[in-house]
């Protein structure tokens, strides 16, 4: 079958699965939405810190992965950084794992600046699909998005950095077209600053052989220098990429999966195949662990009442590296009023669902709830904000010594509601 078809995020309505290596944590350029404690954010959900690996650690997590994940066909290089600049580590981590699987789909996504220099490079490496953040066409935009861009050695920043890496994505791309590798570009749609420009992106993209286009929202980082952008509306980015797909088709499923996801793109099992052979640890967090229970509409932000999840989120904190462990499924004990004659089982269904864990990061929880979890040693705090910021000022909290009164201070002053 055609490769496209096979691979999920090319083609929405494949259900095969895909494996994320994280083995290359370097980056080239300087965007001022990213958080260089995070992955790259012109792939994934800002936020999420994905441990490092070493290619032969990277070959080892694709061979236990394929041996439970049967529809297992795609593994691909989204960072943390960006792959190109971590050629050799990119290069030797798709070589070890052609050597274990002839048919294995591989994709990476890049800034795009070395994608020129590298593209027959990646081709010899049987990389099929690439994908390039192209995120403005003006260099006036440029400047507002990129603060500086490193080339050979040479540092750029003003228009000068915008321009130099618009030349080399548009060169990139009529390479890989030149070389028949299929491309994607991605654009993080910023409210103020790019959001007039994307049809002209996916016009200028399509001209130079795109085969598809990903609109992705602006999830401010914390810590980058974005982080107080406004958020744009599913329906904002929506229209977005009806404006752009008359002149290049859109992706509509894109997860911003995390730099090591595994799985099929609604249903992530990283957190199976973590934590056994990581390089390097994300950030130099109080050591410890905690097992966190967290409420989520979303998965990226702690944004619902304890007693209206379907699901509580259980995550491990260890010595700074976060762990998604499990979901539970739970009944809503409180579905509004007139629904609340059984109150009392529901809530002791909803606190046994919490069993096990030390910390409950929640939006708002009723009293009664409160109580019966503290009394059984449970930590509850209310907030709202990205998840694994909060779990890392939790354990900030709970774990840390000098960090303790700031982390306490900073998740209550959070906006609740
Ligand atoms: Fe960060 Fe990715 Fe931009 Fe590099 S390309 S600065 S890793 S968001
Ligand atoms: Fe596919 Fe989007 Fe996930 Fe990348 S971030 S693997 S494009 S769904």
């Amino acid at each position: 079958m055609d490769r496209t078809l096979r691979h999920p995020c090319y083609n929405g309505g494949c259900k095969n699965a895909r494996i994320h290596l994280p083995v290359a944590p370097s980056c080239n350029i300087s965007c001022n939405y990213c958080n260089r404690r995070y992955d790259c954010v012109n792939e994934s959900r800002p936020g999420v810190c994905s441990e490092i690996l070493t290619p032969q650690a990277a070959a080892e997590r694709y061979l236990k992965a394929k041996a439970v994940i049967g529809n297992l066909q795609v593994a691909g290089i989204a960072g943390p950084g960006d792959p190109l600049a971590d050629f050799d580590k990119t290069g030797e981590t798709f070589r070890l794992i052609r050597e274990l699987d002839p048919d294995v789909i591989f994709c990476l996504s890049t800034n795009g600046l070395y994608l020129e220099r590298y593209a027959e490079q990646i081709k010899e490496w049987g990389v099929t699909h690439v994908t390039v953040t192209i995120n403005t066409l003006r260099p006036e935009t440029g400047t507002v998005i990129y603060k500086e861009v490193t080339y050979d050695g040479a540092v750029y920043s003003g228009a000068a950095a915008a321009e130099l890496l618009l030349e080399k994505q548009l060169a990139g791309l009529k390479k890989l077209r030149e070389l028949d590798i299929t491309a994607k570009v991605n654009t993080v749609l910023i409210k103020g600053v790019n959001d007039d420009e994307v049809e002209d992106v996916a016009k200028t993209a399509s001209g130079c052989g795109a085969y598809i286009g990903n609109i992705m929202q602006l999830i401010p980082a914390a810590g980058s220098a974005f982080e107080n952008m406004p958020l744009t509306s599913n329906a904002e980015l929506n229209e977005a990429r009806e404006r752009s797909g008359k002149f290049l088709k859109q992706m509509y499923h894109c997860q911003q999966c995390r730099a090591d996801a595994v799985g099929a793109l609604e249903q992530d099992r990283s957190a199976e195949f973590s934590g056994d052979n990581s390089e390097i640890k994300p950030d130099s967090s109080p050591r410890g662990r905690l097992k966190i229970l967290v409420t989520s509409s979303d998965r990226r932000v702690i944004n619902q009442h304890f007693g209206h999840a379907d699901k509580f989120y259980i995550y491990q904190y260890e010595d700074g590296t976060i762990r998604l462990l499990e979901v539970r499924e739970v009944s809503k004990y409180c579905n509004g009023p007139g629904s609340c004659s059984d109150e009392g089982e529901k809530i002791t269904q909803l606190v046994k669902a919490t069993d096990g864990c030390d910390v409950i990061l929640t939006m708002r929880i009723g009293l009664e709830p409160e109580r019966i979890l503290e009394q059984q040693g449970k930590r509850v705090l209310t907030t709202y904000g990205f998840i694994s910021e909060s779990i890392q000022k939790a354990a900030s909290y709970y774990l840390g010594k000098k960090k303790k009164l700031r982390a306490k201070r900073e998740l209550a002053s959070q906006p609740v509601g």
